[in-house]
């Protein structure tokens, strides 16, 4: 299939409905304005302080460092987890490229983790069962272990930070797609996804649940680990000394004009992840009788639903199904190719089965807008059940 470039609004505009856009309003207009405004239009400013301030208090952690991007966030976690050359970082399979690729930045190989079934995201058996097997054998730790929250699901990591604390390796957590999902039961109950681990990355591409047109965010309850973050994406350069620069940094700051737009953002987060669960709830309803996978539901983990997606019968319908929506005017799309089966990985170890293959084989988003009408709901589903009960 070949990706088409749409201006925002275009794909509605001619009467279809997209996959996800972000939801702007005048509050978001009048952010940006503001901070043109002001001056502050690079990379230091009041609405970066105030994005770092809010967004630590809104996922319950204790320091908060904004990054360009998601993966610069992952980048620079990594680093500061102590990733170097030649280590190993296990991590999930089932993602996006960008929770994968910092590790190769670093020249550390990735060993990938295959999917729970309950959650899509990584299996905590397959954790615990490696670094036992490692302890058991007298091998090198991995450097890290990196976990996904994919789709708004929170995984099952509450064992898995058991067992990297029993061996001392530190857990990153890539949330980027997983802002507002929290646990409300067992042991993480009350806490947000992204901010349980050693450290966690958040996005806010304009496809993520809150945007600011690019950007991301570190979040740890470490303080020294929050500085190290900060002095590395700020050139690592010390202050107050003429351009000293005390190891190779990264200039990964995010703009305050960005941070503007994040900030309008996060105070409506509250109302987006409503909308999602709505929207799934929806969805879930309406397909339910079809026979195909809907996604996780895991008592006491609350999923924000950020892409609607469900599993279709049979492999090899997957293609067929998004272009039978395609031609309703419905834009839907494939879920991601694993990262086992991405040429950069090829050579990667993989823990477990095949079931991130599956995933993939059978996974669709479906249009999932924070801001998706009734109607445009209805058209979805009307759609998708044509396709199954003609
Ligand atoms: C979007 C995303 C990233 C990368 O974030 P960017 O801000 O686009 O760099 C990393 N991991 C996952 C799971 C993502 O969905």
């Amino acid at each position: 299939m070949t990706e088409e470039l749409h201006a925002p609004g275009a794909l509605a505009r001619a009467g279809v409905i997209p996959l996800s856009e972000p939801n702007l309003g005048q509050l978001e207009y009048a952010a940006v304005l503001d901070a043109l405004r002001s001056g502050f239009v690079s990379s230091v400013g009041p609405a970066v302080d105030e994005f770092e301030a809010s967004f630590a208090t809104a996922v319950g952690a204790e320091h908060a460092i904004a990054c360009s991007s998601g993966t610069a966030a992952i980048h620079v976690a990594l680093i500061i987890a102590g990733v170097s050359r030649g280590d190993e970082v296990l991590c999930s399979d089932f993602t996006f490229a960008g929770s994968a690729n910092p590790i190769a930045y670093l020249g550390a190989e990735p060993v990938f983790i295959d999917s729970d079934e309950r959650t899509w995201n990584a299996d905590p058996g397959l954790v615990i069962e490696e670094l036992e097997r490692r302890a058991r054998e007298g091998r090198r730790m991995p450097a890290a272990v990196e976990i996904v929250h994919v789709l708004g699901q929170p995984a099952d990591i509450g064992p898995v930070l058991d067992a990297a604390a029993r061996f001392g390796v530190p857990v990153i957590e890539d949330a980027a797609e997983s802002l507002g999902a929290t646990w409300s039961s067992g042991g993480l109950a009350g806490r947000h996804t992204g901010a349980v681990g050693t450290i966690g990355c958040f996005s806010f591409n304009g496809n993520k649940i809150a945007t600011s047109g690019g950007g991301g965010m570190i979040v740890t309850n470490d303080a020294d680990l929050a500085k190290r973050a900060k002095h590395l994406t700020t050139q690592a350069k010390v202050p107050a000394v003429g351009y000293l620069h005390d190891e190779v940094g990264y200039n990964y700051r995010l703009t305050n004009l960005a941070a503007a737009l994040g900030n309008a953002q996060l105070s409506r987060i509250d109302e987006f992840v409503t909308a999602k669960r709505r929207i799934a709830q929806f969805y879930d309803e309406m397909l339910d009788d079809l026979g195909v996978t809907l996604p996780p539901r895991v008592d006491g983990f609350d999923s924000t639903y950020w892409l609607y997606s469900v599993l279709t019968r049979d492999t090899n319908e997957r293609d067929a199904f998004v272009t039978h929506l395609a031609r309703h005017g419905i834009q839907a799309r494939a879920l991601w190719r694993p990262m086992h089966a991405q040429p950069p990985f090829s050579a990667a170890r993989r823990l477990g089965g095949t079931v991130a293959d599956t995933l993939f084989e059978r996974g669709v988003s479906l249009p999932s807008s924070t801001h998706l009408g009734d109607g445009e709901r209805d058209r979805v589903a009307a759609a998708v059940r044509t396709f199954y009960a003609g």
